[in-house]
């Protein structure tokens, strides 16, 4: 029966661990169709670079695949290997280039699509990627506008020219990738369409994609050939725009209840003083290891972070977190909830159905791929799918 609900376990034993993360497949796949009808005929690809947004790209790709998706982007080489096996069938593309002469024969043994971003790569490719004679297909990644990879439209247009030449190259696909979709009246989103445009003119009959997640939002323009979402499989709300179904939720095991008087302090650097009688849940779930956020060079409104902090979910309520979050142990003030209520071995939700991803980084002052990708290895981890064996 289609209906009859299967779960997959991984990370931890679930007895053991501090804090919980479901998976729930049936939302990804059904984010996966959803945005297909917004792309309506342009192709819709899956973007699971980083263990699929830090989900599980083993769970991850079957799903997509069962929901129709055949075509994938990862980052890194290794990452392509861990989706072949996944995915056999799959088109697989990888955005960061080609990792030198010998990488790009382990792209040519699994099959995986280099996205090429400069001269250097393409002559490698030309040089490696071909197999009895015939080129091996690639990308060509443009940047119109965010510096970040890709040729420059001068590099294309002189590629473009000597490619309809030699034929050395087989590009399958041309790319290119917005800086600014989640904003949706921002001048830029405009002006590297336009440059798109003219990339495309130069590869004639080569198929195109420039959306990712948000890029699908901004309308039909932006979907040329293919989109490429990948927050919004994952159930982030890219431009702002929500009604995507959450996928992760995560949950701390709460493992002590303390009642702490009036002008007691929580927590280091005791920042907070407790203005009147107060339970506390404490809960087993910290801050995780990462790059943070709040080392950018510029351009991140950290400020603007909720002064008041994250918030927890529970028997369902809101429950703010008090003073400072530490490695391994969040503390929440659960007194509304009232005496009793709550018992050591009970869940708070730290994000999922009733606190959304997107909510819950900005309270933390940063986005929900942040929030998504560093979610830790010390959860246990459960899928949750649809039954069709049976
Ligand atoms: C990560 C990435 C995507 C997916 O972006 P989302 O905002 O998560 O939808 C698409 N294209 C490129 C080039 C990317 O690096």
């Amino acid at each position: 029966m289609a209906d009859e609900v299967r779960y997959r376990e991984a990370g931890p034993d679930a007895r053991l661990a501090g804090g919980q993360l479901t998976i729930d497949l049936r939302a990804l796949q059904a984010n996966y169709r959803a945005l297909s009808r917004i792309a309506g005929k342009a192709h819709t690809a899956g973007v699971v670079k980083a263990d699929a947004y830090g989900l599980g790209a083993e769970a991850v790709v079957p799903a997509l695949v069962e929901a129709g998706c055949d075509t994938f982007f990862v980052a890194l080489p290794t990452e392509g290997i861990a989706v072949r096996e996944a995915a056999p069938k799959a088109r697989i593309y990888v955005l960061g280039g080609l990792f030198g002469r010998e990488a790009a024969e382990v792209y040519a043994e699994a099959a995986l699509v280099p996205v090429i971003n400069t001269r250097e790569e393409a002559a490698i490719w030309e040089a490696v990627g071909h197999a009895g004679g015939k080129p091996w297909p690639c990308a060509i990644h443009v940047d119109t506008g965010m510096n970040r990879l890709g040729l420059t439209m001068a590099e294309a247009r002189a590629l473009a020219e000597e490619n309809a030449l030699t034929g050395a190259l087989r590009p399958v696909l041309i790319m290119s990738h917005l800086a600014c979709a989640d904003e949706r009246e921002h001048p830029q989103n405009r002006l590297q369409l336009e440059a798109f445009r003219a990339v495309r003119a130069l590869f004639s009959g080569v198929p195109a994609s420039l959306a990712n997640s948000a890029g699908i939002v901004l309308g039909r323009d932006f979907h040329f050939d293919m989109v490429r979402p990948g927050i919004a499989l994952y159930g982030g709300s890219p431009g702002g725009r929500t009604g995507m179904h959450p996928v992760a939720t995560t949950a701390a095991r709460i493992v002590q209840i303390r009642h702490a008087a009036a002008g007691e302090t929580v927590s280091y650097g005791a920042t907070v003083t407790l203005e009147r009688a107060t339970i506390i849940a404490v809960a087993s779930a910290g801050y995780a290891d990462g790059l943070h956020r709040a080392l950018s060079g510029s351009g991140v409104p950290l400020r603007a972070a909720s002064a008041a902090g994250g918030q927890g979910f529970v028997h369902g309520r809101r429950v703010p977190i008090l003073g400072r979050i530490t490695m391994d142990l969040t503390m929440f003030d659960v007194t509304e909830l009232g005496d009793g209520a709550l018992a050591v071995g009970d869940t708070i939700e730290l994000f999922g159905p009733n606190i959304l991803l997107d909510e819950a980084a900005a309270a933390a002052g940063t986005i929900s791929y942040e929030l998504l990708t560093s979610m830790g290895r010390r959860f246990h981890r459960s899928y949750v799918s649809n039954d069709d064996e049976a």
